[in-house]
């Protein structure tokens, strides 16, 4: 509720709820999210203690400024309330005006929202899997043929006096079975919502089997009139259906309405983060309890961001992360948004993209740091990675980043060409060492830390070859280099050897780039990804275009990533029928070699190059042809079934 007028009116209904003109109440009364309150001293639990802002039970309220908190200072004195209490502030919010009074934050997990960017089952789908979405759907379906829905705008309540006793008495069980010893909703709190400068915008569902209320939900729609808060919720815990299915099927349906009526997003409102996601949140904004008591001491103040890395290249170092980008974690669903001068007539493709991209971070490290060889990746944060428009732009940002004119980027040909492409065009001195070795998979270690390059860049998988680099050279390197490492992993889902990735928390000089184009299939989505300390992804962010990781994108890589069985199950089968179709190669008149290769593409050296090049084309087939890298050479990626076969038939044409 970002708006003061809408926190009073909650605030009233608290007090109303409490018996008490003022809201003043103990702490463990105040509704959900006392566990917060559990570490601290008991003492703190036993004073009376004033509530400034919304209930504990409600969406966030706006900040006190500091004339409001000199004004709960100042009352609290006159009531003679010995602790005051601000609950959930975002933490996004300033509360500086808090902390100069004494304040004291308590985590409190975080507002979840569920963001309605396309029909309900498939952003359920994308946010919490198939298996599951297609449980929420069957049990809202069960339900809406076995119950029935009454919607009661909250203004007409009083004549509906059954619906209204119902609520009562549903939350009232609710509140004994969790050991509440206060119920926020009992029958004058209702009223009082229900007159204050909510009630036009509040409405209450009850859900019947038969006669008897089993379900009772209240909800707001927003000031802006963009979203729906469901602010409370209960139902009779001895219907045959259980209490998670009626709650999860009642959300499955509120979705559905909001979708239907053009509303944005459902609030979930506070919780914990993995609960809700599980219910389709895709957005949360972490709140904490600002509490003013006797002998709490204020933790030491967060810091303004991560050190900006010593390599940042100068004029890095004097511009700030730009505007969009610098504010990425303000939440802006629930306020009147007039700051970016788009079309609100359009629908919501006119709305920039999210720019916090943090949640969908987490989920890409928790994928990865399930698969084999991702040891210490789970160590990472959202803070060591950069979201960029496919992992090439990775290499354009970081070379622009981190280097400076004069500064030397190394490269190990043959390697992807880009790498070269890019620091010419940004005007940086080139060093080549080439790989050596029969496979093209041992680095010239000594050259390159002669070299002492600003960057080196490596590719590993490496394309065109295929092949992995030594990895006792690799790490040194890393560990050798004045200079930053960077290495590229686009391919790293389909080796057995593992990933760099967890190493990033250990060197400041590293920086490991990953892409969704590969093995996840996601070529057109162009999502990239960089791993590094978060001194380096700040210096990245501040050179990085915003919005260029389109909402559409977020999506569809959230959903490969939610439901990656299917992905992981095609990289298995790539690998095999890559093995298959190495040793065919192998075997085959037209092949001189065939490179050993932990990538899904084969690097094949001919006999007859031009015959072969030739011959390919005649049949319709596009492959690689590296020979400007490697003589000789053609780099086939694999395909389906008859996509390989009919390689196998053009290259017997060819003989
Ligand atoms: N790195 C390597 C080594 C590649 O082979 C490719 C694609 N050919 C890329 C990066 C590009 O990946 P993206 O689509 O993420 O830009």
């Amino acid at each position: 509720m970002r708006r003061p007028t809408d926190a009073e009116a909650l605030q009233q209904v608290l007090s109303t709820a409490l018996g008490s003109p003022e809201p003043v109440g103990f702490l463990p009364q105040l509704g959900a999210g006392q566990g917060a309150f559990s570490p601290l001293d008991p003492a703190v639990l036993e004073r009376p203690t004033l509530v400034g802002g919304a209930a504990l039970y409600n969406p966030a309220a706006p900040t006190p400024t500091v004339s409001t908190v000199d004004e709960l200072v100042r009352r609290a004195k006159a009531l003679d309330v010995p602790q005051i209490l601000v609950p959930h502030v975002r933490r996004t919010d300033d509360p500086s005006a808090l902390r100069a009074a004494g304040f004291v934050p308590v985590a409190a997990g975080a507002e979840c929202v569920v963001r309605l960017t396309g029909e309900v089952d498939e952003l359920l789908r994308a946010r919490v899997g198939g298996a599951r979405q297609r449980a929420l759907r069957r049990c809202h379906e069960a339900l809406s043929r076995d119950l029935t829905w009454e919607r009661i705008p909250l203004s007409e309540l009083g004549g509906a006096p059954r619906a209204r006793d119902a609520f009562v008495e549903l939350h009232r069980r609710r509140a004994e079975r969790l050991g509440q010893g206060h119920d926020p909703y009992n029958t004058k709190a209702l009223d009082a919502l229900a007159d204050g400068a909510l009630g036009d915008r509040t409405q209450l569902l009850v859900r019947r089997r038969g006669d008897s209320v089993v379900q009772a939900v209240l909800t707001a729609t927003s000031y802006n009139g963009r979203g729906l808060y469901h602010l409370t919720q209960a139902v009779d815990p001895d219907d045959p259906v259980g209490v998670a299915d009626l709650h999860a099927a009642a959300l499955y349906g509120i979705y559905l309405d909001a979708r239907r009526s053009g509303l944005h997003w459902v609030h979930l409102g506070p919780g914990e983060r993995h609960g809700k996601r599980d219910l389709g949140a895709d957005l949360f904004v972490p709140l904490d309890h600002w509490l003013r008591a006797d002998n709490l001491t204020a933790p030491k103040e967060a810091e303004a961001g991560p050190e900006l890395s010593r390599f940042a290249a100068d004029p890095v170092t004097t511009v700030p992360v730009p505007g969009p980008a610098r504010s990425r974690h303000q939440p802006r669903f629930d306020t009147i948004d007039l700051s970016s001068n788009t079309n609100p007539f359009l629908g919501t493709a006119s709305q920039y993209p999210h720019l916090d991209t943090a949640e969908l971070a987490d989920t890409y490290l928790s994928t990865i740091a399930k698969l084999p060889g991702h040891e210490g990746a789970g160590a990472l944060t959202a803070d060591h990675l950069l979201f960029s428009s496919g992992s090439v732009d990775g290499v354009m940002l970081l070379l622009a980043a981190l280097a400076s004119p004069g500064e030397a980027v190394c490269v190990t040909p043959p390697t992807f060409p880009l790498y070269a492409h890019f620091a010419r065009l940004l005007r940086l001195p080139l060093l080549e060492v080439p790989l050596r070795g029969e496979d093209l998979s041992e680095l010239d270690t000594e050259r390159i830390l002669a070299g002492d390059p600003r960057v080196t860049i490596l590719c590993d998988p490496n394309n065109p070859v295929g092949t992995r680099l030594d990895p006792a050279q690799v790490r040194a390197l890393v560990t050798g280099a004045r200079g930053l490492v960077v290495i590229d992993e686009a391919y790293v889902e389909f080796s057995e050897k593992p990933s760099y990735a967890g190493l990033v928390a250990e060197h400041d000089n590293l920086i490991v780039l990953r892409t969704l184009s590969k093995a996840w299939g996601l070529a057109s989505a162009r999502c990239g990804i960089a791993l590094a300390q978060p001194g380096i992804i700040d210096a990245l962010r501040r050179v990085q275009v915003p919005f260029g990781f389109t909402d559409a994108s977020q999506s569809a890589v959230r959903e490969r990533l939610t439901n990656a069985r299917r992905a992981l199950a095609s990289v298995r089968h790539i690998r095999a029928e890559r093995d298959r179709m190495a040793q065919t190669l192998a075997e085959h008149p037209a092949v001189q070699r065939v490179f050993p290769s932990e990538a899904n593409f084969l690097l094949v050296r001919l006999h007859k190059h031009e015959r072969v090049m030739e011959e390919l084309h005649n049949a319709g087939i596009t492959v690689a042809d590296v020979g400007f890298l490697i003589p000789g050479t053609c780099r086939i990626s694999i395909g389906n079934r008859r996509a390989n076969e009919a390689v196998l038939a053009a290259l017997s044409a060819a003989v």
